[in-house]
């Protein structure tokens, strides 16, 4: 009786052995790829690019409460909760009331009024020493357009909720730094404990 099972289960393992092995692979296949696609990549490191040759500029506040909710990292990954993903965040994000007037950090050109879906409605302003501050997540009524010259604490827009990468955020206001085209770290230029 158990040499015919023996039997009878050796026929079917020739038969469908290899059909099973592969089956069983292929289970095997998409569980690894589901756990490694599912999991979160740890954060880096933290090794921020801070410029050797800071200027000596003072920025005045871009908003008069300046309260920090997302700091910048180069290349250490931050949570982004509205996209579910870890990036490098190279700006500063303050959270604000909709609505809250956002200034001209320095006397400057504005060269560009544009919006983006990622980052909704976008003012850059230059400010001369190849430095470009950048304004986003800003209500659509920019009161500004490019080539307007502005002064020092002029309003150039409001804060709300515009870009939709950062949506999870509320209203805030994003504001990065180009220094000749890269971005460095904002608080370089602004005193954080100001209000
Ligand atoms: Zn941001």
């Amino acid at each position: 009786m158990q040499a015919k099972l023996k039997t009878t289960l050796l026929k079917f393992l020739k038969k469908y052995g290899y059909w099973i092995g592969l089956g069983l692979s292929i289970i095997v296949l998409i569980t690894v790829v589901t756990i490694a696609a599912t999991n979160k990549p740890a954060p880096v490191v933290d090794d921020d690019f801070v410029p050797t040759d800071t200027p000596e500029i003072s920025f005045s506040s871009p908003i008069t409460e300046m309260e920090l909710m997302k700091n910048y990292s180069n290349s250490a990954l931050q949570y982004n909760s509205t996209l579910n993903l870890w990036q490098a965040h190279k700006a500063i994000d303050f959270s604000a009331e909709e609505g809250t007037d956002v200034y001209a950090v320095m006397d400057g050109t504005i060269t560009e009024v544009t919006y983006n879906y990622l980052m909704g409605n976008i003012v850059k302003l230059d400010i001369g020493g190849g430095i470009t501050v950048v304004y986003a997540s800003l209500a659509s009524d920019v009161p500004v357009s490019a080539g307007d010259t502005v002064t020092k604490g002029s309003v150039i827009g409001k804060v709300s909720n515009t870009a939709k990468s950062e949506a999870n955020d509320g209203a805030h206001l994003h504001l990065e730094v180009l220094l000749n085209g890269e971005a460095v770290d904002p608080a370089l230029y602004l005193d954080l404990a100001e209000k």
